[in-house]
């Protein structure tokens, strides 16, 4: 670790070895956190015919009148018969507005006399709602890149469509190492701890996007380390491997990553959380895959996926990997540390004077209740000192972690 660098740094490294996602048309039912691979063009009118806004009556005129009732338009059921002076069509909302309508009497502003009506006055084009006043035909409705949230999969399907042109989800492979690890449900012997990493990093790759290829776990021995991320790298582009990335004696994922040719891009982040991060790049038959060493400790694992992995995810999707961020008021004074920034869990609050963060509690990267509480982190610069309650600092939102 001759030389750590900062996190900015460290994200454009990755980003620069990114290639364009494949693209697959995708179920709608399916397509919940997807991200669009190409524009979408609507090929309709939304609504597709003028339709009524409101229960009520289908008028000629805009004065208060009595009105022989000739017919009906019900939603799905066209009227046959239009409208004209002295007539009133009784019209559903969402139904088809009938020919002749100049506007729509809502039913609280009439009353009913047998085959009659008397509507009060009304403006012209009132409670008519014009076709395509929500989307035109042939217009841009969403662009690609944009993830797929219920309201983005409702108005596809409002525009007719089946399937959305997504982005394949990158497939991820996680290697955990670790003598000391043992799968939740077994049990532990002494010294031995369960593993969480590989389910928390499962739950942080599914919500970026990715898809867990294969998960496996393997003890500190140089060739078990070695054989799993061969596996690693053959079924997946993008590989996790969590601990045994430091410099410890019985640390072997570098060695066994140099041994498989993984070409490093970086190891050693001025971050706390987080400093022995590594990253590399291997070449493949199946093409380039993407290697993130994180360190073993659950906090310090999620944190590093955050910021590294998960813009790496995302921009293989075609989205927008940049971090959501906002600046947010000091509840507490945070020690600033001279040579790594931090990156601080924080709980947000909305207050008066915008947001407001305080640290989750201790921040030891083995404290992984910490991270419960935790709406963003806080990043801290290097410096010395301390940040002071109520100084503004920059937050990272950590979106698809907690
Ligand atoms: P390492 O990065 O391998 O030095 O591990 C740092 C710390 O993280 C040690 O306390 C490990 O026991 C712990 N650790 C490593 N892997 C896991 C895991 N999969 N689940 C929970 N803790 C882990
Ligand atoms: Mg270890």
């Amino acid at each position: 670790m001759a030389e750590l660098i900062g996190i900015d740094e460290a994200r454009r490294r990755v980003l620069a070895e990114v290639w364009r996602p494949a693209a697959e048309d995708v179920r709608l039912d399916r397509a919940l956190g997807r991200v669009l691979s190409e524009d979408v063009t609507s090929p309709v009118d939304v609504p597709p015919f003028d339709a009524s806004a409101m229960d009520g009556f289908a008028v000629a005129g805009t004065a208060p009148a009595e009105l022989r009732i000739t017919g009906e338009s019900r939603a799905g059921w066209p009227s046959s018969v239009g409208v004209e002076p002295g007539t009133a069509v009784a019209i559903s909302t969402g139904a088809a507005i009938p020919t002749g309508t100049v506007a729509v009497v809502p039913v609280e502003c009439t009353a009913r006399l047998g085959g009659s009506v008397r509507v009060e006055e009304v403006p012209e084009n009132a409670n008519v709602r014009r076709a395509g006043e929500d989307v035109l035909a042939g217009t841009v409705v969403m662009s690609a890149g944009r993830e797929l949230g219920p309201a983005a999969i409702g108005v596809l399907a409002g525009v007719g469509l089946a399937k959305a042109p997504c982005a394949r989800r990158p497939r991820v492979s996680l290697v955990a190492t670790g003598d000391e690890l043992v799968e939740p449900g077994l049990a532990l012997a002494p010294g031995r701890i369960w593993s969480s990493n590989p389910l928390a990093l499962a739950g942080q790759i599914a919500r970026a996007g990715g898809e867990v290829a294969l998960s496996q776990t393997v003890p500190d021995e140089p060739r078990a380390t070695r054989e799993a991320l061969e596996r690693a790298l053959a079924s997946a582009e993008v590989v996790c491997v969590s601990g045994g990335v430091s410099v410890g004696a019985h640390d072997h994922v570098k060695g066994a990553l140099e041994e498989l040719g993984v070409a490093e891009r970086f190891w050693g982040v001025a971050l706390q959380p987080g400093k022995p991060t590594w990253f590399g790049v291997a070449s493949r038959p199946a093409g380039r895959a993407l290697v993130f060493g994180l360190p073993g400790n659950p906090v310090s694992a999620m944190v590093t996926f955050h910021l590294f992995a998960r813009p790496a995810l995302r921009a293989l999707q075609g989205a927008d990997p940049r971090p959501r961020t906002a600046s947010a008021v000091l509840d507490g004074p945070l020690r600033r540390n001279p040579r790594r920034a931090q990156a601080v869990r924080c709980a947000l609050s909305a207050r008066e004077d915008g947001w407001h963060a305080v640290p989750t509690g201790p921040q030891g990267s083995h404290v992984m209740t910490s991270m419960l509480a935790a709406d963003a982190l806080a990043m801290v610069p290097t410096g010395q000192g301390e940040l002071a309650c109520g100084e503004r600092v920059r937050v990272e939102l950590l979106e698809g972690a907690v």
